[in-house]
């Protein structure tokens, strides 16, 4: 024999029902009236379980629903799911497509329509692929939020705080709406490290990025740009309400009490503020809320300073 024969003779073709009957895949003939003129077992567990009928696409949809059996349909709406599928039926002479069942199980599903009108159906479990792929996109996910994230604070980390604000500044030149930042930086916090350790040094760290957090609004940004310091992005807001609410976090910021001694460590904190002008960008408005805080420093620490357009 040159080929194999596309013509199968009587003992292959019962060979081939046989085959597909105890076959993992799903596969099912419907006819022209769609009515369900062969399942293999993979298919009657899927849609059947028991049932004594009638066949048609539609009562063997209603009985699966029915049963927990079947598909899964997102609105739980049946009589909807079959209006919306029965007309795309026969629409095209070949599609695939996934459906996941009541069941857990992913299956990728391949119809051909033949030139009778019968459909063929053919489905493989693509579970395991599936439930791989989620993992994986999971993980890619842990590890996106792990790369923007500070480790001891849980704050966006540099990076990604100023990613956050040069959003915010393309925002504000489209909406035209006020932004205002605040760069934040612990007073004499090598004092702490020096004279309790760097794990109480951490603790303050750790109170501090807390105690900021509950006293901002929801749309407002906290990030820690390094070691003490910290950037504080507040939008839709002018420079006085900005200041207020530096101070009110400057008078919410009590002592951070250490977990094993009970020990009170009390720290303060400058902050420059600066209010974002027309073409602003990172480094303009970083640099007059850097110098404000240095004006800060210099003037005796534990205060909010603005920084205005040719702030020395
Ligand atoms: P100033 O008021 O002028 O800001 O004084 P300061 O002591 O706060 O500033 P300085 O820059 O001299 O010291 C910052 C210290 O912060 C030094 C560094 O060891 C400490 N530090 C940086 N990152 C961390 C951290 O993750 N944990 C702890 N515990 N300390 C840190
Ligand atoms: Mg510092
Ligand atoms: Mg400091």
């Amino acid at each position: 024999m040159t080929s194999p024969p596309s013509n199968p003779d009587d003992e292959a073709l019962r060979c081939l029902v046989e085959a597909l009957t105890e076959s993992g895949q799903a596969v099912s003939i419907f006819d022209a009236d769609d009515n369900l003129r062969y399942a293999n077992k993979t298919y009657q567990g899927m849609f059947l379980g028991d049932y004594d009928g009638p066949f048609t696409f539609a009562a063997i949809l209603r009985h699966a629903h029915r049963n927990g059996l079947g598909v899964r349909i997102d609105d739980n709406d049946v009589e909807a799911f079959i209006a919306r599928t029965l007309p795309r039926r026969r629409s095209v002479p070949r599609k695939s497509f996934e459906t996941d069942l009541v069941d857990g199980r992913w299956f990728w599903i391949d119809h051909t329509i033949l030139p009778n009108g019968w459909v063929l159906s053919v489905g493989a479990d693509i579970t395991a692929l599936k439930n791989n792929e989620k993992s994986l996109r999971q993980a890619h996910e842990a590890a996106l939020r792990a790369s923007r994230t500070d480790q001891l604070t849980g704050l966006p980390n540099r990076r990604h705080i100023l990613g956050l604000l040069d959003e915010a500044l393309a925002a504000i030149e489209d909406t035209g709406s006020g932004l205002c930042i605040a760069v934040i930086d612990l007073d004499h916090f090598k004092a702490i490290n020096d004279a309790h350790g760097h794990e109480a040094g951490d603790a303050v760290l750790e109170h501090f990025a807390r105690s900021c957090r509950v006293r901002v609004r929801a749309q407002d940004r906290l990030g820690r740009t390094g070691g003490e310091e910290f950037l504080l992005l507040l939008p839709e807001l002018r420079l006085d309400h900005a200041v207020r609410m530096i101070e009110r976090i400057r008078d919410g910021f009590p002592p951070a009490v250490l977990e094993h001694s009970g020990l009170e460590l009390s720290c303060t904190f400058s902050a420059g503020v600066a209010e974002a002008l027309p073409d602003d960008d990172r480094s303009s408005i970083l640099r007059r809320a850097d110098r404000a805080l240095y004006a800060a420093k210099e003037e005796g620490r534990n205060r909010t300073k603005i920084g205005f357009e040719g702030t020395r």
